[in-house]
This record gives C-alpha cells, sequence and structure tokens, in this order.
C-alpha cells in the first residue's frame, strides 16, 4: 500500500534543508505521496529511509524495457489516466509480427520490409519500434531460427511470441543478447517462462482473459524473480480489451494496486491493414504500450504512428521547431525572405509549400513559444519589435541585397509598424501557405 504524506514524513530528517527544492520536509513528504517529487531528490535520506519509502516512491507503472542499444524501448512509467491531467510519457510502440513460418527468401523480404516503415512527419522521424516473431510452426528450431535472422537482419526491438516454454527458451538462447520481450506466460507455463525470463534478464509478458486473471499471474512470476512484466489481456472484442485495459490502468494509478502496475501490449493480427490502423489507434489511445499488428502497408502503419506522436507530445507545450533562419532551396543575396512563426505545423505547411514554388528563398521562423501566427499576434507574441528583434538576432540584414520581407497575409495589420520599426519594405504574403507557390513564383 502506498504511504500517506504524513508517513512519508515521519522517515524523513526533518531539517528543512530545502535541498530537494521545496521550503520544508513536509512539502517534501506530500509531494512524493502524490507522486509529484522523487525520493532521489532528497540527497540527505537515510538509507534505512530509503528502503522503507522505496514502495511510495515506486512509480505507479513500472518502467519495462527491451532491445538494446538505440533502439532500446522504453514502456510504461505512466502517471495519468487523461492526457491533459500531465502528460503521457513513453510512447506506445509499434511493433509488426513475422511468422517463423515463413521460407528464407520470404523471411528476409518481410524483415526488409519493416526495416523500412520509417517516414518524416513535420520535421520528425517515425518508425516501427519492435519485430514480434511469432512462431507459428510451433517448432522450437524453427522458431529459433526465425529469431537468429530477424536478429541479423533488423536492428529493431524484438519481441518472441508463443505460447510454449521449449519454443521460447530455444529462441532466447538464440538472441538473448538482444535482450527480446517474452511473450508470454499463461497461468499454466507461467514458472517456465520466468525462469527463462528471469535467467536470461529479459522481460516477460503476462497473459490472462481476464484482469483478475493478469493480477494472479504478475504475481506467480514476480516471485519467481522477473521485476519487469508486460501485461496481455485476451479479450473476445476490441470493446472488452479496451474496458479491461481501462480498468488495469485505474487500478494502477488510482489505487496503486501493484500486482497491475505493469505497461501493456495488444495483439491485432486479423483483419486488412486499415481494420488493424483503426483498432490499434483505439488501443493506442486507451491504453496500450505496445501495439503488434500483422500489416506492413505504409498507408496503414503512418496513422498509428501518427496518433501516437499526437497522443504523446505534452499538451502544455505545442510543438516547436528552432527560431532561427531556414533555407529553402540554395538562395543568394536576391532570394525573397519570409517570415513566420515556430510552431512547428505553421513552419513545415510553409516549408513544403515554398519549396513546391522551386523559388530558392529564406524563412526567417520567429520564436513566438511554438504558436501560430494568428494566435502569436493576438497573444502579443508577434509584434514589429519581436521580428526586428528576430532580424537583428538573425543577421538578416547580411542575406540579401533588397530588404523587403515577406510577412504572411493574416498579419497584414503589422506592415506599416514593422517598416517603421524595421526600415525594410514589407511584402504582405497570402494568407493561406497553400497560395505560396504561385505567390513567390510571381515576385521572384
Ligand atoms: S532535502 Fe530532504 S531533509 Fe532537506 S528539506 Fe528536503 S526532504 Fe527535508
Amino acid at each position: 500500500m502506498a504511504l500517506t504524506g504524513l508517513e512519508i514524513f515521519k522517515l524523513l530528517p526533518k531539517s528543512n534543508c530545502k535541498k530537494c527544492g521545496k521550503p520544508t520536509c513536509l512539502a517534501f513528504a506530500m509531494a512524493l505521496a502524490q507522486k509529484k517529487a522523487k525520493l532521489e531528490e532528497c540527497p540527505e535520506a537515510s538509507e534505512e529511509a530509503k528502503s522503507a519509502l522505496a514502495e511510495a516512491s515506486a512509480p505507479p507503472i513500472s518502467l519495462v524495457k527491451f532491445g538494446t542499444g538505440d533502439n532500446e524501448v522504453h514502456i510504461g512509467q505512466e502517471t495519468v489516466m487523461f492526457r491533459h491531467e500531465e502528460k503521457f510519457y513513453n510512447p506506445t510502440v509499434i511493433a509488426v509480427s513475422i511468422s517463423d513460418k515463413l521460407a528464407d527468401d520470404a523471411l528476409k523480404e518481410r524483415i526488409d520490409a519493416v526495416n523500412s516503415l520509417q517516414f518524416e512527419r513535420v520535421g520528425t522521424h517515425l518508425q516501427v519500434g519492435a519485430v514480434a516473431v511469432i512462431n507459428d510452426s510451433g517448432s522450437p528450431d524453427t522458431f529459433a531460427s526465425a529469431a537468429g535472422t530477424v536478429k541479423k537482419a533488423s536492428p529493431l526491438a524484438m519481441i518472441l511470441v508463443s505460447e510454449s516454454p521449449d519454443a521460447l527458451g530455444a529462441a532466447t538462447a538464440k538472441v538473448a543478447d538482444v535482450r527480446p520481450l517474452l511473450a508470454s506466460a499463461a497461468s499454466d507455463t507461467a514458472e517456465a517462462v520466468a525462469k527463462i525470463g528471469k535467467e536470461n534478464n529479459c522481460p516477460v509478458v503476462a497473459q490472462a482473459d481476464s484482469v483478475e486473471g493478469l493480477a494472479e499471474l504478475t504475481g506467480k512470476i514476480k516471485a519467481a524473480g522477473v521485476e519487469e512484466i508486460v501485461l496481455s489481456l485476451k479479450a473476445r472484442s476490441l470493446k472488452d480489451e479496451l474496458y479491461g485495459l481501462s480498468r488495469i490502468r485505474a487500478a494502477a494509478l488510482k489505487k496503486t494496486f501493484r500486482p497491475l502496475g505493469y505497461p501493456t501490449v495488444s495483439f491485432v493480427l486479423d483483419g486488412n491493414g486499415e481494420a488493424q490502423a483503426a483498432k490499434g489507434i483505439s488501443l493506442i489511445c486507451k491504453y496500450s504500450s505496445i501495439v503488434v499488428v500483422e500489416s506492413v502497408e505504409r498507408h496503414a502503419i503512418l496513422p498509428m504512428l501518427t496518433a501516437v506522436m499526437n497522443i504523446f507530445t505534452d499538451p502544455q507545450k505545442p510543438v516547436q521547431v528552432e527560431a532561427k533562419v531556414y533555407r529553402v532551396g540554395e538562395p543568394g543575396s536576391d532570394s525573397p525572405i519570409l517570415m513566420t512563426t515556430n510552431f512547428s505545423l505553421t513552419y513545415y505547411t510553409v516549408e513544403s509549400d515554398a519549396e513546391a514554388s522551386r523559388v530558392p528563398c529564406y524563412i526567417l521562423v520567429v520564436d513566438t513559444e511554438g504558436t501560430s501566427v494568428l494566435t502569436a499576434y493576438s497573444g502579443d507574441k508577434l509584434n514589429e519589435k519581436i521580428v526586428a528583434e528576430a532580424m537583428k538576432k538573425n543577421e538578416v540584414d547580411g542575406l540579401v541585397r533588397h530588404h523587403k520581407l515577406i510577412i504572411p497575409g493574416y498579419v497584414a495589420v503589422m506592415s506599416g509598424k514593422l517598416e517603421e520599426e524595421t526600415g525594410w519594405e514589407i511584402a504582405v504574403g497570402p494568407r493561406e501557405s497553400s497560395m505560396l507557390p504561385k505567390y513567390l513564383q510571381e515576385v521572384a
């Protein structure tokens, strides 16, 4: 059970030294009880207190890692039911299945297809995070051989999926150094699979057909020495799975119910690519930490990655690009200079429309704390002084001979003052970025 603030307070030094950043030990104790502080932030806590407080300071949903190096995957450690309460931390991992029944050439082709599922979206690189090798053959040797081939041909983190402890054991022996996630341990295989996990330092998936069954199963796996556990609810329908995952999340966060305080994995292996994407996105919203799909169709994978990207951004912080001068093509001293804000969606829309014009140009990006043009203007984050300052800071004077700045049509109203402030000629560009190609071709 979690400790109350007062119970925690009794274990602290009570010196009010403020080294933790809180004014008193009591304030720190209250923050710790609410999961708003970490025990490590009190350098004065005794070893005795640390061990007594371990329970209170442990995250309500454990962190689980698998894979290695740059492709190590982190899941769990979430602290809220709803994104707007704070933010979600470790993005859902999209994993793609690979059957061990595929013949050599088909297996390699499939691995290449999975590796190539990479995208650029508003300046961010998106890709699937794991590959799930499925023991469709039922043979431990075939499974181990497929896992070995995947390890050689893909840098992605690996999930080994089999109901057979023998098959999991054989495959793990082949790829233990890349620290795969072992899926799954059921009630009758918990001890055997946990043993493989413990001996090879690999996390283990607990799979059951009810929330209560999962709570019981994690106890067995933990008792066998495995700390990193992932939950898989075998539900009859998507509705049941979403309901079950929501119950798990609520039990972990609201009741600090440790047997369910683990990240989750969902398998979406049926239906066409569109159906898998639709189910996958529902599960990303509530509350799968890993979604394993069968489709390698780009039009099915990109919407899921986009959903992850959107849901796991901090709602308090708009996605921003660096405020500076960007070059489109190879602009020279006669090229146009456009001005926009550092809200990333605004910037990348302007950049792609400027690119489409095939007119080399500069884009001066002004820091408006990640807000769009109109929002920034109405919040006084975009005015003649701020733009003039950005021009000075980025030395735009030295870039071109013409001293003419193109501003977005939506802020035409600031053109007069901006002209006075900078001494530059201010041209009012189109309101919509989509009109930029035509505009630039005409003014260039
Ligand atoms: S650092 Fe520790 S001892 Fe110092 S005020 Fe904070 S909780 Fe108290």
